[in-house]
């Protein structure tokens, strides 16, 4: 018997090794397994027993331990993993590792931590207590009052001291008990599983709901609805149907999306347990979360990218939210596209999935329109809320004050007046992205990246957004020594510099990773929000996604012009899609909403398209163009990158690919190599990067051209020095 084991390294290929002493007859793919590797011991999972290797038996190293009894990954997530790393090229050890919680991966049991309870001795009796032991009285009296057990932590917060359970149980008063968390569904309880009556459908709302009920086995579909057009209603209505057939769903939502504010309208909702994989939870908390779903009592599960790898008895439904947004993309390593792996988990457990937009992918919508996903469309906003106004101004001509033009301001000041809240959009944190001589025009640059320095005023220093590099706010011009650095352009902070003294009496609030990095910032900000008092919202990103702001009346997109001549063949469509999301901000309540967009380029045809003519108008134009110019989703791209410490390896490492490559005619029919080039920002955190592009009609031939090329990097000599990866579908360039 030969155990092939899939472990975490860089290495595309199982490693054989002999059974271990004990238990491998209970082996299974799926387990884990302790072995050595090199010099260290790894944990893998068993993928295959076979009953040879090409290893020779004396060189073949013995298993130290099996972890598991049972596969630790469910046969569909394991399947799900084998797919992905196929499909991304990403060697299995690794891929199968992310499908792990991290507890898992370190070797824990696949077990819930038992908690320690203490309960008073169903014959405690308060009177054998001297009336002097006042303390162990007070503890026994909240003993009784929990009969269900209750842990020590509890115990302290409601004022007992634990260190007294000891001589409470020593008298036989009280005992301790082990106790698995559980999670309480209310079938089991007789309770409704609704906690408050669903709203009344409007008619789009209601079609859609009901394709989703009628939806048999496999079916993706594309929800598209304006901002505020009752998408998460649709979402709630479909989830009660699964949860009423005792399946689970599954929501996953964008990094910035997973907010309190979401969870908590599904927690209002419903009465099943609904269990968010956010950010916040310790390890432990997540591998509990992650049993709960995989034992089936987590109804519904809330998670960014990640949780796609969350395991689920008996799956009913998937829900991509904002299936366009960037953050289900994984940007290093394992380079997966959660919302695609939705789609494979989808058709592997047979089941509808619902990806929701008000600005599809066009990816997405090519799929919608050639039929392949069914459209579901809300057009209208829901309830009293209008579609807000748009208008395009023209700051060619106009003196800007940190980015405000007069006649912003002037806008801004009437939106006040009537005593409303204004949310200003600007996707540069910080007082100013570069800091420059006024003398001889030279910007402070990061000295490991092709990029400006950062100017930040709380506090004072300078900052590299691309490596996270800080100094200090140096005294001159390292070029010619002069002390005139000031500041060129403008970041929020700078523009909440100068709202403050145009408007003095009105609070500003400003919402960027800078001003929300303190515990409950946020919260904060948002509560003073939803006071309803008027106020400036001044934010970067972190503002365009899932806020309701009832009060907000005026949007301004501060500068709506960065990305629309980006290198990027996608940067319109990013553009595009996130003015709309900001743009949504406005008049989601009974009151009318305004939209200003700041331009240099109010004739730009794109733009003009999407303001006057909507999203689906410009991504129909953008399709037409991309369909023209062979490129995705009428394409297929896989990128290279590479890096290396010194200029010029990564870019020759490429080339001499593609030299052998062509030579030896290695490509298929079908594929075109582009390239290589350095990267738009070649140097990054010290290291020189490049890329090369692979592009395809179909997949087939783009994926047995990359095994080829895995095959020659790996083998290559410059292969130390060089750092590549694969980016299969990339996002951006
Ligand atoms: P989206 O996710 O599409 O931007 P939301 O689901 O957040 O929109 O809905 C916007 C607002 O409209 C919310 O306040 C929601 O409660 C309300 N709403 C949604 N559907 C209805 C409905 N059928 N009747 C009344 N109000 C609704
Ligand atoms: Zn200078
Ligand atoms: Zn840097």
């Amino acid at each position: 018997m030969i155990f092939r084991v899939a472990i975490p390294t860089p290495l595309y290929r199982l490693f054989d090794y002999r059974p271990p002493i004990y238990g491998p007859e209970t082996a299974q793919p799926g387990c884990r397994v302790r072995v050595t590797f090199g010099r260290r011991e790894v944990i893998g999972l068993l993928v295959a027993i076979a009953t040879e290797s090409e290893v020779p038996p004396d060189k073949l190293k013995p298993a130290l331990e099996l972890l598991d009894t049972a596969p630790v990954l469910t046969p569909d997530l394991f399947a799900l993993a084998h797919w992905a790393a196929r499909y991304y090229q990403h060697p299995l050890g690794d891929a199968l590792q992310q499908a792990l919680p991290v507890l898992l991966r370190q070797g824990q049991p696949d077990r819930f931590q038992h908690q320690t309870l203490w309960r008073a001795s169903a014959t405690a009796d308060i009177e054998a207590l001297s009336a002097r032991a006042g303390r162990q009285r007070e503890l026994l009296t909240l003993l009784q009052e929990h009969p269900q057990g209750i842990s020590t932590d509890a115990l302290r917060a409601e004022g007992g001291n634990p260190a007294l359970l000891k001589a409470l149980s020593e008298k036989g008063l009280a005992e301790s008990f082990e106790h698995q968390p559980a999670l309480l569904h209310a079938n089991d309880t007789g309770l409704d599983i609704l906690r408050e009556a669903p709203l009344t459908l409007h008619d789009e709302q209601l079609a859609a709901v009901n394709a989703v009920h009628q939806a048999q086995g496999f079916t993706p579909m594309l929800l598209e609805g304006v901002t505020g057009s009752g998408k998460t209603e649709v979402y709630l209505q479909a989830i009660q149907h699964c949860i009423e057939a005792g399946k689970q769903a599954l929501v996953l939502v964008p990094e910035i999306g997973l907010t309190p504010q979401t969870i908590a309208r599904f927690k209002a909702r419903f009465r099943v347990p609904v269990l968010a994989l956010h950010s916040g939870l310790t390890d432990r908390q997540r591998l509990d979360a992650w049993l709960w779903a995989r034992e089936g009592s987590a109804r519904i599960l809330i998670g960014t990218r990640s949780a796609i790898f969350t395991p689920l008895k008996s799956p009913g439904l998937i829900i991509v939210d904002e299936e366009h947004d960037g953050s289900f993309k994984q940007q290093d390593g394992f380079r997966y596209h959660a919302r695609d792996l939705a789609i494979f988990r989808a058709r592997a457990h047979d089941i509808p999935i619902l990806l929701g937009s008000a600005t599809p992918a066009l990816e997405t919508l090519h799929n919608a329109l050639s039929g392949r996903f069914q459209h579901l469309r809300l057009t209208r906003r829901a309830g009293n809320a209008k579609p807000p106004r748009f208008e395009l101004l023209d700051i060619r001509q106009q003196q800007l004050d940190a980015g405000l033009s007069a006649p912003l301001i002037s806008r801004i000041r009437e939106h006040l007046d009537r005593d409303t809240q204004v949310l200003l959009f600007l996707n540069r944190r910080g007082f100013s992205p570069a800091l420059v001589c006024h003398d001889c025009g030279t910007p402070v640059d990061c000295t490991r990246c092709d990029a400006r320095m950062t100017l930040h005023r709380q506090p004072p220093h300078l900052h590299c957004h691309h490596c996270d590099r800080q100094t200090p706010i140096p005294r001159g011009c390292a070029q010619c020594g002069s002390q005139q650095l000031r500041p060129a352009g403008s970041g929020t902070e700078r523009v909440e510099d100068r709202l403050a003294t145009h408007f003095p009496d009105t609070p500003i609030l400003r919402v960027d990773r800078d001003s929300t990095q303190r515990k409950h910032a946020l919260d904060q900000i948002m509560d003073q929000v939803h006071t309803g008092k008027p106020c400036i919202l001044v934010g970067t990103q972190m503002l365009a996604k899932g806020h309701h702001f009832p009060r907000v009346t005026l949007v301004a997109i501060l500068d709506a012009d960065a990305g629309l001549f980006s290198a990027d063949f996608r940067g319109m469509e990013k553009t595009a899609q996130l003015i709309l999301q900001v743009a949504g901000r406005a008049g989601r309540a009974d009151l009318p909403g305004e939209v200003v967009l700041q331009t240099f380029n109010a004739e730009h045809p794109m733009l003009k398209t999407l303001v006057h003519a909507g999203y689906d108008a410009f991504a129909r134009e953008e399709l037409r163009l991309r369909r023209g110019g062979h490129l995705p989703p009428f394409a297929h791209h896989t990128l290279i990158r590479a890096e290396a410490t010194r200029q010029g390896l990564a870019e020759n490492f490429l080339l001499s690919l593609r030299q052998l490559s062509d030579q030896q005619q290695l490509l298929p029919a079908g594929v075109q190599c582009i390239g290589p080039f350095p990267s738009l920002m070649e140097k990054r955190a010290g290291l020189f990067r490049a890329q090369m592009l692979l592009q395809a009609g179909q997949r087939k031939p783009l994926h047995q051209a990359l095994s080829v090329l895995i095959g020659l990097m790996q083998a290559h000599p410059e292969a130390r020095r060089v750092r590549w990866t694969l980016d299969v579908d990339p996002v951006d360039s």
